[in-house]
C-alpha cells in the first residue's frame, strides 16, 4: 500500500511512510512490512533461490482473556508479546503484527523443517511465561504455522497461504502446536476436510452404522455382552476406520452428534438381546471434557428404553487425564444410575496406577498389544499376569482384548482372566448377524425369545 497524497500536512512524508507500515499498538511492522520484506528477500535470492522461512503465530485463547479482563489488558498482553518476540528474534529476522492476536515473522536463515521447528519451540517457550498485568498474572500459549520459500510458494501470497494452512492445522491439533507446511500436510488436511464433509452428511442421513463384537466369559466361552464399534462406508471414500473418523469428529467439534446416533442405534439393537447381556459403548476423550455428556447419554438411553444397568462405557486413560475433575463428575453421575465404567486399552496410554485408585472403575480392558504376544513374549505374559492380580485385589473385572488364538485363551484361563474379546470369539458384525450369533452361541436365546 502506498499512502496517497498527504492528508496530514504537519507530518513528514517519511513519517507517513513509517505509519503506513507499522502497527500503532505494538510499534511492530504490519502486514505490508511483511509483504515487502518477503518480496525483497525473494528478489535478492532470485538467481540462487536459497530457502528462507515465514511463520505466523496466533495466541491460543486470547479472545476469552480479552473479554474477561477487558481490552486494555488485552492490549497490554499484545505489547508484551511483541516485546518478547522482538527480543528473541534471530539476527536479520523481522516480526510483524497482523490483526488481533496474530503475529508473523520472516526468518532469512531458516531453510528447513527442523530449523523452523527449533525456532518455533523457542518462541513457544518464550510466549508461555506468565504475563504481568499489575494485579494479576495471565498465562497463554501460541500456535505456529511455518512455510518455507520457495517450496511452499514463490509468490508472497502463496507463501502466506501455506503458512496459514500450517497454522490452521496447528490450531486443529490443540494448543501450542507447531506445523511446518509440506505437500503431505496439505494433502492430509484436504482429505480430512473431505472426510469431515462426508461424515457430517452421513450422520444426517443416518448412514453411520454400528457393529457388535462379543465379550465372552473365558471360563466357559459364554457371551456376556457386546462392544459397539462404529462402522462407516462412504460411496467415494470407501471404508473409513473409526480410528480415523472418531478423532476427526472430536477435533472438528461434532463428536456429540456422532456419538448420539451411534448410542441410539446400539441401544436399540441391545433391546432385542437377552436382558442379562450388557452393551459396551466407547466414549471419546472430548466427551469426558464436556459436562453435558452424562445427561446426553442418559436421555438417549431413556428415549430408547434401555436400562442403564445394562450399559458399560469404555473410556481411556488419556481421556481421564486431560480433564480429571470433569471426567470424575461425569463418571460419578453415570455410575449413580447403574452404568458401569471400563478402562479401555489399559497399559498403552499414559498409564498411571494412581488413576485406578483415584477413579472408580468397574472393569479394565487389557490392550491387545499385550494379549497378541502373550504366548510368545515372557514380558507380555508377566505384565498381563500382574494386571489380572491387581484387578482381583481391587475388585475390578478384567477383559483381555484382541484374543485371536485358542492358545491365548488357554493361557488367559490359567492366569485367571475373567473375560475375553477378539477375533477368536467373533469379529464385529452388524445387528442382524449379532442376533444370528446369539442364536448359535447363546443357550437360552430362543427360549428367552419365546417368553
Ligand atoms: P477399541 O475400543 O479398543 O476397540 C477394539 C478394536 O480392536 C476394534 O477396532 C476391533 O475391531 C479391534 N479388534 C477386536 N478384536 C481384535 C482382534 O482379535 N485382533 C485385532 N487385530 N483387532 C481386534 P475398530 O473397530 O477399528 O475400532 C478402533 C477404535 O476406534 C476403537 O478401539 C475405539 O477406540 C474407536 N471406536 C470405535 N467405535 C467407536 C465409537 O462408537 N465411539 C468412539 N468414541 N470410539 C469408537
Ligand atoms: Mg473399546
Ligand atoms: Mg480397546
Amino acid at each position: 500500500m502506498k499512502p496517497a497524497g498527504n492528508p496530514l500536512p504537519h507530518v513528514s512524508q517519511n513519517e507517513l511512510q513509517a505509519m503506513a507500515y507499522s502497527d500503532p499498538l505494538t510499534g511492530l511492522g504490519n502486514r505490508y512490512r511483511l509483504r515487502d520484506k518477503v518480496r525483497a528477500l525473494a528478489a535478492e535470492r532470485a538467481d540462487d533461490p536459497a530457502p528462507f522461512a515465514i511463520c505466523i503465530a496466533n495466541l491460543d485463547g486470547f479472545k476469552p482473556i480479552n473479554d474477561l479482563f477487558g481490552s486494555e489488558a488485552g492490549d497490554e498482553i499484545l505489547c508484551q508479546v511483541a516485546h518478547r518476540l522482538k527480543a528473541c528474534m534471530p539476527d536479520g529476522a523481522t516480526v510483524t503484527r497482523h490483526d488481533g492476536d496474530e503475529f508473523a515473522f520472516v526468518l532469512p536463515l531458516v531453510f528447513e523443517r527442523l530449523g523452523a521447528e527449533r525456532i518455533g519451540q523457542m518462541m513457544k517457550d518464550v510466549l508461555s511465561a506468565p504475563y504481568d498485568l499489575g494485579d494479576r498474572n495471565v498465562r497463554l500459549s501460541a500456535s505456529f504455522g511455518f512455510a518455507i520459500y520457495p517450496f511452499a510458494g514463490e509468490e508472497f501470497e502463496n507463501l502466506l497461504k501455506s503458512a496459514e494452512t500450517a497454522l490452521y492445522r496447528s490450531k486443529r491439533r490443540g494448543r501450542a502446536q507447531i506445523t511446518v507446511y509440506s505437500t503431505e500436510i496439505a494433502q492430509e488436511m484436504k482429505r480430512a476436510t473431505q472426510i469431515e464433509q462426508a461424515l457430517r452428511n452421513a450422520i444426517i442421513t443416518d448412514a453411520v452404522d454400528v457393529h457388535f463384537q462379543p465379550i465372552v466369559r473365558i471360563r466357559d466361552g459364554m457371551v456376556a455382552g457386546f462392544e459397539a464399534l462404529a462402522r462407516w462406508r462412504d460411496a467415494d471414500l470407501g471404508f473409513v476406520s473409526p480410528a480415523v473418523f472418531v478423532p476427526l469428529a472430536e477435533e472438528r467439534g461434532f463428536i456429540d452428534a456422532l456419538s448420539d446416533t451411534l448410542l441410539r442405534k446400539a441401544a436399540e439393537a441391545a433391546l432385542s438381546w437377552p436382558r442379562e447381556l450388557f452393551l459396551s459403548f466407547n466414549l471419546s476423550s472430548a466427551q469426558l471434557m464436556d459436562p453435558g455428556t452424562s445427561s446426553n447419554i442418559l436421555s438417549t438411553l431413556s428415549r430408547v428404553g434401555l436400562d442403564p444397568r445394562r450399559v458399560e462405557l469404555e473410556i481411556t486413560e488419556t481421556a481421564v487425564m486431560t480433564s480429571a475433575d470433569t471426567a470424575q463428575r461425569i463418571i460419578s453421575e453415570l455410575r449413580a444410575t447403574g452404568v458401569r465404567i471400563s478402562l479401555d486399552d489399559f497399559g498403552t496410554g499414559q498409564s498411571s496406577l494412581g488413576r485406578l485408585r483415584d477413579f472408580t472403575f468397574d472393569k479394565v480392558k487389557i490392550d491387545r498389544a499385550f494379549i497378541s504376544r502373550i504366548t510368545s513374549d515372557r514380558a507380555s505374559e508377566h505384565i498381563v499376569r500382574a494386571i489380572i492380580a491387581m484387578c482381583q485385589g481391587l475388585d475390578l473385572s478384567v477383559v483381555a482384548e484382541g484374543i485371536e488364538e485358542q492358545a491365548d485363551v488357554d493361557m488367559l484361563r490359567a492366569l485367571g482372566c475373567g473375560m475375553g474379546q477378539g477375533y477368536h470369539y467373533g469379529r464385529p458384525v452388524d445387528g442382524a448377524a449379532t442376533l444370528r450369533y446369539l442364536q448359535d452361541h447363546y443357550h437360552d436365546f430362543l427360549a428367552l425369545e419365546r417368553i
